[in-house]
């Protein structure tokens, strides 16, 4: 299938297939500045001007994990390591309510410190002392952690597959399972979270077809969220001399999720920004109609090194608050004034269901 076919297999919302994805994940020039104008546009229209802001409080960067890509790998001993308390986590959350966000976004390694009990108190002080929507960020637990932390009132869940081709992930993930992430993400679609996943763009041995899989595998699933990084090589991983991914890959999925799923929150990412500093904007042009800020307290924000020249370490909250805002309204958006919560979308056309 050419790129024109394949973009009005797109905009005709026929089901996704490796066949349409393809062409439209490898435009180039001309082509992907057509994929581009098609996302935002759809964005628009479905969507509105708004980009919903989520302030990020990154609380531990101890991981017992070692994912050969990220900085926070459990032997990455050059990292020093920090956790917040509950005092303080609860504090950033008031924090950011009173700056003006909706929601804020719980986010660690994978650290058992923080129990299924004492993280449910954390989110249960949160929502006892704000109207904050509350999305986690914590990796892998089981269903009752899950379901304890769902009835003291988190609302969302992000939990990134990264990558659905079972290879590049046994390579990347020493110590996961591929079928063991896929099952915490039904888990969590089952207790009712709002489903956020995403992607990691770049990473060794990936391709425009092994996108594809990965976007029609998250279309089935029914994904909600979805957040896409550029893999960014961090010198203390093994996976320092790969070449990693580029904004342009990571835009051209950003814009061929917003065609599969119109109704998904799709962030601008804070890696995007660190390849390019329009990195976010280009992304909100693209079908993106979120921004993760990071409301993190500065003194520990450096420490949370997922990748290197991560951006907007120095900052205070107030002042990430301010610099979104500038952003978004530089492009003639506006900020979300409500929660951003899920919009549940209609279901695709099957190939055979014709014209709309
Ligand atoms: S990607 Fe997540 S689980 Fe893996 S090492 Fe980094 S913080 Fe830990």
């Amino acid at each position: 299938m050419n790129f024109t076919e394949a973009l009005e297999a797109a905009l005709n919302r026929q089901r996704p297939s490796a066949e349409w994805l393809v062409p439209l994940l490898e435009a180039q020039g001309e082509e992907e500045h057509r994929l581009f104008c098609a996302a935002d546009s759809l964005r628009s229209e479905q969507m509105g001007q708004a980009v919903h802001l989520r302030g990020l409080v990154e609380f531990s960067n101890h991981c017992r994990k070692n994912c050969r890509y990220c900085g926070l790998r459990r032997e990455n001993l050059k990292l020093s390591r920090y956790r917040l308390t509950r005092q303080e986590i609860v504090e950033a959350a008031v924090w950011a309510e009173q700056i003006g966000y909706k929601t804020v976004v719980l986010q660690s390694g994978e650290d058992l410190y923080y129990s299924a009990d004492s993280m449910a108190d954390i989110i249960r002080e949160i929502k006892s002392r704000t109207e904050l929507a509350i999305t986690l960020s914590l990796g892998e637990r089981d269903e009752i952690t899950y379901s304890r932390w769902k009835e003291a009132g988190a609302d969302r869940y992000l939990l990134r597959i990264e990558t659905t081709d079972e290879k590049i992930f046994r390579n990347v993930h020493p110590d996961d399972e591929l079928h063991q992430r896929k099952q915490c993400l039904l888990v969590l679609k089952e207790l009712g979270y709002q489903l956020g996943s995403g992607i990691l763009v770049g990473l060794p041995g990936q391709d425009a077809w092994s996108l594809a899989g990965d976007v029609v595998w998250m279309h089935k699933l029914g994904v909600e969220m979805i957040g896409i990084g550029p893999f960014i090589p961090h010198p203390e991983t093994p996976l320092k001399h790969e070449r990693g991914g580029t904004l342009s890959q990571a835009l051209r999925l950003v814009a061929v999720l917003r065609l599969v799923f119109p109704f998904a929150h799709i962030p601008a990412t804070t890696a995007m920004g660190s390849l390019d500093p329009s990195g976010r904007e280009k992304a909100l042009q693209a079908g993106a109609n979120v921004m993760m800020p990071n409301i993190t307290p500065a003194r520990v924000r450096q420490l949370y090194e997922l990748y290197p020249n991560k951006i907007c370490l120095d900052e205070d909250a107030g002042h990430c608050y301010a610099c979104a805002a500038s952003r978004i309204a530089s492009l003639n958006r506006t900020i979300g004034t409500d929660r951003g919560d899920v919009v549940k979308a209609p279901r695709c056309r099957s190939p055979r269901d014709g014209a709309p």
